[in-house]
């Protein structure tokens, strides 16, 4: 793998990634030189974690792409499967409220006001599902800014969908000439609480751009991070080994930032940066404004299912 031929381009990025790599050991040192971390969790206790390389795949940008796009395609792939079948179960409860399905068995047993109802309840669990794997997808593998129209769309998907999950159905059943005025308000009514939470899970709070994860990792600028830090479960990259958030987790894996990225950890911590700004080892763009800095916080704090979340310093006694 290392072996690999390397264009001009790529070994001008090693280059620049190895000048990186001393910058950062070189704020390595003044930080251990100043001794006065704030953190109590980064300095009194030093955690032993196992660490594994991980040796990274792609060569260039548009390479990186390619495997973020292919990271994120289960993810899509079934989200739309999800909401296929949510629309499905919508299409049904349709059926089920204006009565228009031949099954007797409905009508003799569950009934056709509840049958809509498990019906839509069904819709909402299969949409809301496919709106967080489809997040996932987002954050695996964000759209780009550059084209407006793709990005809003993408990162609204969720909620067109949610909208088309059980907005026909309150239509139909307003209009619904046969029902009356009471079970139309009731079944309006279901619709829209349903509908409310299908838009509200669909809703990305904070949608990642292309252009941030590159920036980020330094890959757009070809100054990749040399050695950060990640888990198995987490979803962003760490600058250092000691990072609070890193505290619990034993088993840390390690390679350039654009393998992180390709290992599906698209971010880098916010603790981490907000260090890695002080000792200049990260220089932000100008244009960073703080609310991609609490993105990348909620990145951390949301969506870790392992247990790098705790800020607690561990004693090791
Ligand atoms: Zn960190």
């Amino acid at each position: 793998m290392a072996t690999k031929n390397q264009n001009s381009a790529a070994a001008e990025a090693a280059k620049k990634a190895l000048e990186a790599v001393k910058a950062k050991k070189e704020a390595e040192k003044t930080r251990t030189a100043g001794g006065n971390d704030t953190r109590s969790a980064g300095t009194k206790a030093r955690v032993q974690h196992n660490i594994t390389h991980v040796e990274q795949q792609s060569v260039g940008k548009q390479d990186l792409l390619g495997i973020m796009n292919k990271n994120a395609k289960p993810y899509r792939i079934i989200a739309v499967i999800l909401w296929l079948l949510g629309l499905g179960f919508e299409v049904l409860a349709i059926l089920c409220f204006k009565k228009v399905i031949p099954w007797k068995f409905i009508a003799d047993n569950p009934g056709w006001t509840i049958s809509w109802i498990v019906c839509l309840a069904l819709d909402l669990i299969l949409v809301v599902i496919g709106s967080q794997l489809w997040k996932k997808a987002n954050h695996l593998d964000p759209a780009s800014e550059k084209n407006k129209a793709k990005f809003w769309i993408q990162n609204n998907l969720g909620v067109i969908i949610a909208v088309v999950a059980f907005v026909p159905f309150i239509i139909f059943a307003l209009t619904d000439k046969k029902a009356d005025g009471k079970s139309k308000a009731i079944a309006a009514g279901v619709a829209v609480v349903l509908l409310a939470v299908g838009v509200l899970s669909g809703i990305d709070w904070n949608p990642v751009s292309q252009e941030q994860v590159l920036e980020e990792a330094g890959i757009e600028t070809g100054e990749v991070y040399e050695s950060v830090y990640w888990t198995k479960s987490g979803t962003v990259y760490h600058l250092y080994e000691d990072c609070g958030h890193l505290n619990n987790s034993p088993d840390l894996l390690t390679g350039t930032s654009q393998a992180a990225v390709e290992n599906g950890k698209t971010r880098m911590c916010q603790t981490c940066q907000t260090r890695g700004v002080k000792e200049g080892l990260v220089h932000l763009p100008d244009n960073t404004d703080t609310a991609n800095n609490d993105q990348a916080k909620d990145n951390e704090t949301g969506s870790e299912t392992g247990n790098e979340n705790e800020t607690e310093p561990v004693d090791l006694g």
